[in-house]
């Protein structure tokens, strides 16, 4: 509970191992040593204190060795040759000869002595060009550092204190640092320093554990036991997630799982079925951190772009310049052939440890999204702007979400022409025509469809609402999630009605939520007639290869035969046994002889 009460917020680094843990911090930070600095009181300490330094090194120097036994078994032989250089620094002559002279001609204690020395080769290091070569004194100051606890008389403790399925934070971790942890309970790293030749990223990626690296400041702003999420693969860190974030990024971990597994050879090949039918693809994310995977894993454009990050990552509110650097971005990717931005869905389940939005006691149907957007409209304004704006840079879709009458289509549609008007009072350039989507979210939007279908370009079915919604489930309550079934007939009915009602009218209508990228569903709604299916990048080359390999005949043929059914149970039963016999090699059986997505959707 204290969790979601905590503020939510992320931090950008840099990717340097792919994959996403989710679970508590743990502040691990070896350059908290205490360290004192002091003027020898006497010349003939010199010696003492030299013989001290030369102990030092040669207790580190020991323990670097032990440690390369330790990790002696390791398949990947990096980590072992990183503590090499740290034992040929500990060796390095001039290394030894500056500090030593330190503390002969300056009179210092030994820590103070070899401080100088790691400061001087910092300034070496800083002038080099090179980014790889200038990483490397990480290793002089690693090295050094370990000196001085042995100065200090500091052990090497084993960090076995470490709670299970922790993710450590650092200011940086050398392989000696990792060799000291239980690594079976570390799920991830994040540090303030580093690069992609940095030691936490080669470690990280020898042990196939997720890391961010570069971040600056985590180990200022993380405390152990917060709830974090890493995305190793953007580059994101995500502290005190709520539940929402939270569900989604387990769902991300499942797809990066199943992505290992397949080749991107074909990523980028069109979504055609062997019919000729062609299914746009898009790819859903949250940060423009994301835009590079979903175009190696396929996506033809952007379908879904959640801004809520934009708000949440902050002490106050963004403005139109920080919106506009994001959408520009997504706007300005070649290899996107549109992106479609939704206006902030705040509230709700969502960024509940914003204090601006007050406690609601029945949150999901509360003030949230669009009934947020039209009631703070300056703010709502401020967003519009910079999305009109990036639209001079690349095709720009607007998407309204939780719409549940025509009113507020009406209301937002009138705030984006003012806006429009008041950007082209101030001669600011942007395209003609930017589509306007509806989300399809709320049942009685789907009821009334036909009037909505005149006031929009498109559709978007949010199937993670809508499920929620029209079978009165939440979405993040555990104790529901074994009736949250997206094969329910009323959801397909749902979902058939909004397809034909927005072709009638002659619209397009995606799908962009969970539903569009689980591979079981995929012929459903193929037969279902989607346009667009727009996914987390990781689920595109999978279901691209369901489409690739499907007819839509007999897509449409599977989908006649399950709408005659009553039950959840046996159109589950159906599609699976149907999904199995097609594509075996894509859909293994559990012990109970079910697919496994279905396991992983009665997780949600
Ligand atoms: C949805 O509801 O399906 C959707 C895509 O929106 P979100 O998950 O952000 O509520
Ligand atoms: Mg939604």
């Amino acid at each position: 509970m204290m969790d979601t009460l905590k503020k939510t917020f992320a931090l950008k680094g840099i990717a340097v191992s792919p994959g996403v843990a989710i679970g508590k911090a743990y502040l691990f930070d070896r350059l908290d040593a205490q360290i004192s600095f002091y003027k020898l009181s006497d010349p003939s300490l010199v010696i003492k204190e030299i013989k001290r330094f030369r102990t030092a090194l040669k207790e580190s120097e020991e323990q670097l060795e032990e440690i390369k036994k330790k990790l002696s078994h390791l398949k990947v032989k990096e980590p072992l040759y990183i503590i090499d250089v740290h034992i040929m620094i500990l060796r390095d002559r001039r290394f030894i000869r500056h500090t030593i002279r330190y503390i002969r001609e300056m009179g210092v204690n030994a820590e103070w002595a070899l401080r100088m020395t790691i400061d001087k080769y910092r300034e070496i290091f800083d002038r080099f060009e090179d980014e790889y070569l200038k990483g490397r004194f990480s290793d002089i100051r690693y090295a050094g550092q370990m000196v001085l606890r042995n100065l200090g008389g500091e052990r090497n403790p084993v960090i076995s204190d470490i709670g299970e399925g922790v993710i450590i934070i650092s200011s940086d971790l050398s392989p000696a640092d990792t060799a000291r942890m239980k690594i079976e309970n570390v799920l991830g790293f994040a540090t303030d320093i580093g690069g992609k030749t940095s030691h936490t990223a080669i470690v990280a990626r020898s042990l196939e554990i997720p890391a961010v690296v570069g971040l600056e400041s985590i180990t200022r702003c993380v405390r152990t036991n917060d709830s974090i999420v890493i995305d190793g693969s953007a580059g994101m860190v995500v502290v005190n997630p709520d539940p929402e974030m939270i569900r989604r990024y387990k769902d991300k971990k499942r797809h990066y799982a199943e992505a290992k597994a397949i080749s991107l050879k074909d990523a980028a090949l069109p979504a055609v079925t062997r019919d000729g039918h062609h299914v746009l693809i898009g790819g859903n994310i949250e940060f423009t951190e994301e835009i590079p995977s979903a175009v190696t894993h396929g996506a033809d454009g952007i379908g879904l772009y959640r801004t809520e990050f934009i708000y949440i990552n902050r002490e106050n509110m963004p403005t139109e310049e920080d919106h506009f650097i994001h959408y520009k971005r997504v706007a300005e990717t070649e290899k996107l052939a549109w992106s479609t931005i939704r206006t902030f869905d705040l509230g709700g389940d969502k960024y509940l440890s914003d204090p601006k939005l007050a406690k609601e006691m029945n949150p999901q149907m509360g003030l949230r999204a669009i009934r947020f957007c039209l009631k703070e409209v300056e703010l709502f304004k401020i967003q519009l702007r910079a999305m009109i704006r990036a639209s001079a840079f690349g095709k720009i879709r607007i998407l309204f979400p939780m719409i549940s009458g025509v009113e507020e289509i009406r209301e937002a549609k009138k705030i984006l022409c003012e806006v429009k008007n008041d950007l082209r009072k101030e001669g600011v350039h942007y395209h003609d025509h930017i589509e306007i989507g509806a989300m399809i979210e709320v049942p009685s939007a789907v009821i009334i469809a036909d009037k909505l279908a005149r006031e929009v370009d498109f559709f978007s079915i949010g199937t993670n609402d809508l499920i929620q919604y029209a079978l009165a489930i939440d979405r993040v309550n555990e104790q529901v999630t074994y009736l949250y079934e997206p094969l329910h007939p009323a959801v397909l009915r749902l979902i058939r009605n909004i397809v034909k009602i927005g072709h009638r009218a002659g619209i397009r209508v995606a799908m962009c939520g969970e539903m569009a990228g689980d591979p079981t569903y995929t012929m459903i709604l193929l037969g279902l007639e989607l346009d667009e299916l727009s996914m987390n990048p990781l689920a595109i080359p999978r279901v691209k290869k369901i489409i690739r390999g499907s007819t839509m005949k007999e897509a449409k043929t599977l989908l006649k035969k399950v709408m005659t059914f009553s039950s959840a149970l046996e159109i589950r039963e159906c599609v699976e046994r149907a999904m199995r016999e097609r594509f075996p090699e894509e859909f293994q059986m559990n012990g109970q002889g079910e697919l496994k997505q279905r396991d992983v959707n009665a997780s949600r």
